[in-house]
């Protein structure tokens, strides 16, 4: 970290500095300029306390720190794209995904028809909530265990792999017994005691951003997984608030293009939370693939009309195969091979 002094701050107040830097576990190094004083302080800022609190001192102006907060998260720790393996999907490294499915889990016959549909157009992963994290108590909450039930059947009749979310701690268990991938949703970003208990299953681990998440503290919630011991986890940009009203929210294309920057790990983009309107997701999934994604999560639906949540932004199986089929060139040019 550097601790920036202020002007005219004598050579004891430079001292006095130094001595608490020491005693934090860095070694100091001041270097007096012209008019101020700076003391790199050498150590890992990783391991070692935040020295921001030196700031208390009259005569610190800042402290800055210099390294990167995640660890094993970061290109730097590992170069090499990350490849998660859902029981024989092998994702990221050039080998782009599709997830596709409800929003909700609605019924048997309406699970069942859409894995069945986005299987014949090449989804190799299928998405429903159980359990539904919904903004009024009085919305569709999910069919809980029975859409779990439900998930079940439609892996047993599909083979397609299953990726649902898990809303708490208490559930991660029995919906370990039925996930390939647990997905922790925008509004559980950091929860941090959900993410440690995901983490302990070992199961692959979809972490969505959060609405209101700098990227940082998204790749922050992810180190939370891989400090576990747990390296299965695929990023997740799903839009975030800002002030536009024509969408849901604001799909960050230019954070998915960062996060593969930072980060070793998949990066996966979910089009139909993301803008909240069905007739432009195909349009984001081409824009998802052109910068660099390696994969996509979308909401499809036989008749979203009637879907018991999220209606507006789901696509029809028609519109589902239409976009499929549009990815190839896209697919090329970032050189991803579709699963
Ligand atoms: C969803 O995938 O249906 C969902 C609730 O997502 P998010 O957590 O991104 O809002
Ligand atoms: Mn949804």
């Amino acid at each position: 970290m550097i601790v920036i002094l202020k002007p005219k701050t004598s050579k004891k107040q430079v001292e006095e500095v130094a001595r608490e830097v020491q005693k934090l576990g860095y070694t100091p190094h001041p270097i007096f300029g012209e008019l101020q004083t700076v003391i790199a302080a050498i150590g890992d800022e990783r391991t070692h306390h935040t020295l921001e609190s030196l700031t208390v001192f009259p005569q610190v102006e800042r402290v800055l720190p210099v390294q990167k907060r995640y660890k094993t998260v970061s290109r730097e720790s590992k170069s090499e794209d990350t490849v998660v393996d859902v029981d024989g999907i092998k994702i990221g490294g050039g080998n782009f995904v599709i997830m596709a499915g409800p929003c909700s889990v609605e019924s048997e016959e309406q699970l069942i028809s859409t894995a069945r549909a986005v299987k014949a157009r090449g989804a190799k992963i299928l998405r429903g909530g159980a359990y539904k994290p919904r903004t009024s108590p009085y919305e569709f909450q999910g069919l809980g265990r029975e859409g779990l039930r439900i998930l079940a059947a439609a892996k047993q009749e599909t083979g397609l792999k299953i990726i649902t979310e898990v809303l708490s701690e208490r559930d991660v268990e029995h919906v370990c017994e039925f996930a390939d991938v647990l997905q922790v949703g925008a509004r559980n970003a950091q929860n941090f005691q959900l993410l440690i208990e995901c983490a302990k299953s070992r199961k692959p681990v979809l972490l969505k951003r959060g609405m209101s998440e700098r990227i940082e503290e998204w790749l922050l919630a992810a180190e939370y997984i891989l400090s576990q011991g747990n390296p299965n986890v695929l990023l997740c940009e799903r839009g975030i608030r800002t002030f536009e009203t024509y969408t849901r929210n604001t799909l960050d294309l230019a954070a998915v293009a960062i996060a593969k920057k930072e980060s070793h790990l998949p990066v996966i983009v979910d089009p139909s939370q993301g803008c909240g309107r069905a007739d432009l997701v195909p349009i984001l999934c081409r824009g998802a693939v052109a910068v660099g994604a390696d994969g996509l999560l979308i909401e499809v639906h036989p008749f979203p009309a009637e879907a018991l949540s999220d209606g507006q932004q789901q696509i029809d199986f028609n519109v589902f195969s239409q976009l499929i089929s549009e990815l190839e060139p896209f697919l090329n040019t970032t050189k991803r091979k579709l699963l």
